[in-house]
């Protein structure tokens, strides 16, 4: 079966004036990227549905593919072309229930008549479409309500186009339609997910990670930079930033009884984090927290921690199970690179005993007695910047993640 073009459906409908047109510009931008190396493909954006057309094969099969994985889409369907003349159309419609792209047994034709100079009237136009499949596929039967199969007939004024399959989108919004944020990345299985699901909502995302060399290794490096190109299947690029944090975590277990160690280490973590982020333009911080999971995510900890700045942190895992956090890592793609046993910073560093309720006016008091913010500007500025990874399709599957 060949597919002339593609139908793209846009999802939240309650979208108004101009967040539309940015939805919709943001949109186009995005495909457009993920399509970039495809050369037939073109695209046109209407108020509430954009079509891509591709006129080399192997293209549209590619499109496809990657439509899927693209946020800010609701559905898409491939569409058939011919003249607009009722013998194309019927023969068409067998093409299109025949190539095997959808299955049932119940079955309705609809028709939409742009094109108001056709001859025939709707009712006409479905009598006679249904008729004929009817006759050449004698186990289906007609159903208006509901049917397996829906044979839609858009009869414009440059032909007739049919498609019978929807596929479902990823949902959510274009990626960058709802501003920019740094995601603090760990090699873990939470962050990822954190970062996708604010990906999910329209967020573009730079990703900072803390490493400690050479307590931690070149390959829990690269595990985060596996991380990083998955989380870039998404729609948009993702830039990592690596912050050599040695110097620092040593200060810390100098300066800091064990039991407090951890909150000064966020702590110190989030400044570096809140400075990049100023640097780079983002509005607000990005974690893979989640309420009671260790002794740092309890409230008392959290309110600890955050206590260094008044940026927005966004915490999207904060009420999820691990459980449904591991479901969620596994559909995208990012659970089997963040299982791979190799060491992060924090772990290394990790005392026996963290307070599950650190009071800040101790974690202050300690942190007093040493001069930590050159080491932090130091750390900022010796960040290394690995630019947006190449785009390459994630073969997670989605489809009831959605
Ligand atoms: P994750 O699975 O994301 O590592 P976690 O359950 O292990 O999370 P913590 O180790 O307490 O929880 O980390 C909490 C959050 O702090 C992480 O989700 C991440 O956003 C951030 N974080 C922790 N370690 C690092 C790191 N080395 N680099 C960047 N961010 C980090
Ligand atoms: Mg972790």
């Amino acid at each position: 079966m060949e597919w002339n073009e593609i139908l793209i459906r846009y999802g939240e409908l309650s979208l108004k004036g101009r967040n539309r047109n940015v939805f919709v510009r943001k949109l186009k931008n995005n495909i457009k990227d993920a399509m970039r190396d495809l050369q037939s493909v073109r695209l046109k954006a209407e108020r509430d549905r954009m079509f891509l057309v591709a006129d080399d094969e192997e293209d549209m099969k590619k499109a496809i593919e990657r439509l899927p994985h693209i946020f800010g889409i609701q559905s898409f369907s491939p569409v058939a072309k011919c003249e607009a003349d009722l013998d194309a159309i019927k023969k068409k419609a067998i093409d299109v229930i025949g190539s095997g792209e959808t299955t049932g047994r119940t079955f309705k034709v609809e028709i939409k008549r742009a094109d108001k100079t056709f001859p025939y009237v709707t009712g006409e136009l479905q009598q006679e479409i249904g008729g004929h499949v009817l006759s050449q596929f004698p186990e289906l039967v007609v159903q208006m309500k509901k049917p397996d199969i829906l044979l839609l007939v858009d009869i414009r004024k440059d032909g007739a186009f049919l498609t019978s399959k929807v596929f479902k989108g990823a949902g959510g919004m274009p990626v960058g339609s709802n501003g920019h944020s740094l995601l603090m990345l760990s090699g873990g299985i939470d962050s990822p997910v954190a970062g996708y699901l604010l990906m999910k909502r329209g967020v573009s995302i730079d990703a900072i990670h803390f490493a400690s060399p050479p307590y931690t290794s070149e390959l829990a490096k690269r595990k985060v930079t596996d991380l990083t190109e998955q989380l870039s299947s998404f729609g948009a690029s993702v830039r990592l930033h690596i912050i050599p944090f040695t110097e620092l975590q040593q200060a810390i277990v100098k300066q800091v009884p064990d039991n407090l160690s951890m909150t000064t280490t966020r702590r110190m973590m989030l400044q570096i984090a809140d400075k990049v982020r100023e640097e780079i333009g983002a509005l607000a911080i990005i974690t893979g927290e989640s309420l009671g999971q260790v002794a740092s995510q309890t409230l008392d900890s959290l309110t600890a921690i955050n206590e260094v700045t008044a940026t927005p942190i966004l915490r999207p895992l904060i009420a999820m199970d691990k459980l449904e956090i591991i479901d969620i890592s596994q559909k995208i793609g990012t659970y089997d690179i963040s299982i791979r046993p190799y060491e992060d910073c924090c772990t290394i560093f990790t005392p026996s005993n963290p307070k599950t309720k650190p009071k800040i006016e101790k974690v202050q008091h300690f942190e007093s007695f040493f001069d930590f913010p050159p080491l932090i500007d130091e750390a900022v500025r010796n960040r290394t910047t690995i630019e947006a990874f190449e785009q390459r399709q994630a073969d997670a599957d989605f489809s009831d993640l959605l």
